[in-house]
């Protein structure tokens, strides 16, 4: 059992907060979705009273629509930090850390669909409609992506990394602060209040910061004190890597055949 606990786990409190997030994200871009919904609306109207589509209820709700999934996204990326998916699956990891992106598509190719294949609409209008929705479309596709996605093996790789380098899994970190530390006197926080905890914890408790990561400050300060290269240190890690790894699916087995016996008394 202590073996399956190396594999990297999120606090009780960082899972609540991550499941709000999800929850609040969701929201928004179901808002965006009518947003995106009412836009189209107008736009027929538009164009079925013969007036000009290029109107500012159309331009608004494409705005309020960019807002929207933009929020949302901000905040599903935020819950990704919080409670990250797990690479072992690649489809359900890339699904989950890129939501966002497939969320731009859904806010807004309907409607970009609609005003393109409009045949009353002149060329002008469609340029213009067009172009707008497809400006947004990118700034939330690029809003929605996360390029340095969290996974439950990256903060695992993480943690294995402090106790190898310390022993323990126990780092330095500022509330506001980008990295955590080994060294409660490392200079980049000796002026802020400095917070002590797990790996799992400072991720919990600065949950803004898209890299935020190991010190290589104090990474290298520790290598330097304890005579310890970076090939010895990787190899210490793979090693603590693959190991919780391995016993966590042996877990899942003894349990399955428990149930297993269980069922045929
Ligand atoms: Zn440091």
């Amino acid at each position: 059992m202590s073996e399956t606990q190396k594999v990297w786990k999120p606090t009780e409190e960082a899972k609540s907060q991550a499941t709000q997030f999800r929850l609040f994200a969701v929201l928004l871009w179901l808002g965006a979705i009518v947003a995106q919904i009412f836009a189209i609306r107008f736009f027929l109207q538009a164009v079925n009273s013969g007036e000009s589509p290029v109107n500012a209820w159309v331009i608004g709700l494409i705005v309020l629509d960019l807002v929207l999934v933009f929020a949302g996204s901000f905040l599903w990326k935020k819950s990704n930090r919080l409670n990250p998916p797990s690479e072992q699956n690649k489809f359900l990891f890339y699904m989950q850390s890129q939501l966002g992106v497939v969320l731009a598509f859904v806010a807004f190719l309907p409607l970009i669909i609609f005003i393109l294949t409009n045949k009353k609409v002149d060329g002008k209008s469609k340029a213009i409609l067009g172009s707008i929705a497809g400006v947004a479309l990118l700034i939330a596709g690029i809003g929605g992506a996360d390029f340095n996605p969290a996974s439950v093996e990256k903060y695992t790789e993480e943690t294995n990394m402090v106790e190898a380098l310390t022993g323990a899994n126990s780092v330095y970190y500022t509330k506001g602060g980008g990295k955590y530390h080994l060294y409660e006197d490392c200079y980049t926080i000796k002026n802020s209040e400095r917070l002590n905890g797990t790996v799992a914890e400072a991720h919990a408790g600065v949950a803004n910061h898209s890299d935020f990561d190991l010190c290589e400050i104090c990474k290298k300060k520790k290598m330097k004190e304890d005579g310890i290269d970076a090939e010895t240190l990787n190899e210490k890690v793979k090693q603590m890597n693959e190991k919780a790894t391995a016993p966590a699916n042996e877990s899942v087995e003894t349990l399955e055949t428990e149930e297993t016996q269980k069922d045929a008394a």
